[in-house]
């Protein structure tokens, strides 16, 4: 009696288990970085612990695959994941790669095709290594952003909270420029603060021969433009440049089709979206938190964000997405 009743228990938590949506995690970086203003990194032991923890509880697709295989899943086939990595740093070719290996795990890798083989860091990486990683700058900056001067006085680095909001300042006016005044104040930045901007190791992209041997079947590439920007500050002609430019790129750095795209910074409009699909695209990601419903909107598909956590905390982040 008791063991019928523990076992109708037990099929009830399976059935609730089993019928849990699918899910698309987003990560960026795997690499253990002291200064990581953004969250963007994982460290390689807990990603590996998270990979172990998730292929466990999930049937972890590709990304390409996910809506085809949840309509096809029956009840008692455990519940699926996708895995997605954004922008292209180096340390996921040389960190994430063997642990998605040993998973036997997809990801799709959406890059940054305009950085790719490049000496630079993200521009986002360059403003944090200026302001929050170089002890000495001068006291005082000036700088012209989009035809307006701003004048910052510039504490010390030992007073991280008074360098921090000068780099989110700088962080949001640079975000929504034009690539080349983007490109154009960094370098300004650079000299004032006498730093060599040229990327630092742990923090270099992926050169276009990584990007072309990470794509091996278990690792597939998407576009997340050629630039990086904030789609819709830009003319839409501009939007569809960055969008349509990055598929070509893409395939033609790994030959072969592209068919997924991820909108830099999650930002996107109506427009946007119709500049994806008119690109070729036939799925994007955003970094809305949420799991994949039926009837998803296969251009606005929601991500959820993996922090530094340990195997259990991304367990419980899956199971409550909206916590
Ligand atoms: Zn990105």
């Amino acid at each position: 009696m008791i063991s019928a009743a523990l076992r109708g228990v037990r099929r009830f938590i399976d059935r609730r288990l089993h019928n849990a949506a699918p899910v698309i995690l987003m990560y960026h970086r795997v690499a253990d970085i002291p200064i990581d203003p953004w969250g963007l990194a994982v460290a390689p032991a807990r990603f590996e612990e998270q990979i172990n923890a998730l292929t466990q509880v999930r049937r972890v697709v590709h990304l390409h695959d996910l809506v085809e295989a949840e309509r096809s899943r029956s009840s008692r086939d455990k519940p699926l994941a996708a895995v997605t990595f954004d922008d292209g740093y180096h340390d996921v070719y040389s960190n994430a790669r063997k642990v998605l290996q040993r998973h036997d795990c997809p990801m799709t890798l959406f890059v940054t095709t305009g950085t790719i083989g490049t000496d630079r860091e993200f521009w986002w990486d360059a403003t944090s290594r200026i302001f929050l990683e170089t002890e000495m700058l001068p006291a005082n900056l000036a700088m012209e952003i989009a035809g307006t001067t701003i004048h910052w006085a510039v504490p010390p680095v030992a007073q991280q909270e008074g360098r921090k909001k000068i780099f989110q300042e700088v962080w949001a006016r640079l975000r929504v420029l034009e690539y080349e005044s983007q490109l154009k104040n960094l370098e300004q930045l650079g000299r004032w603060a006498g730093c060599d901007l040229t990327a630092r190791e742990a923090h270099r992209v992926m050169t276009r021969e990584e990007v072309r041997s990470i794509s091996d079947g278990l690792i597939t590439v998407g576009a997340h433009t050629v630039n990086h920007p904030t789609l819709p500050a830009h003319s839409i002609e501009a939007q569809f440049r960055e969008i349509a430019e990055s598929r070509q790129a893409c395939e033609e750095l790994i030959d072969g089709p592209v068919s997924a795209f991820a909108y830099p910074f999650g930002d996107y409009t109506d427009a946007t979206v119709s500049a994806v699909r008119d690109a070729g695209f036939s799925m994007a990601c955003t970094v809305e938190a949420g799991v994949v419903r039926p009837h998803a909107d296969p251009m606005k598909l929601p991500r959820l964000y993996v922090g530094d956590w340990s195997g259990d905390g991304l367990l419980k982040r899956i199971k409550d997405p909206l916590s």
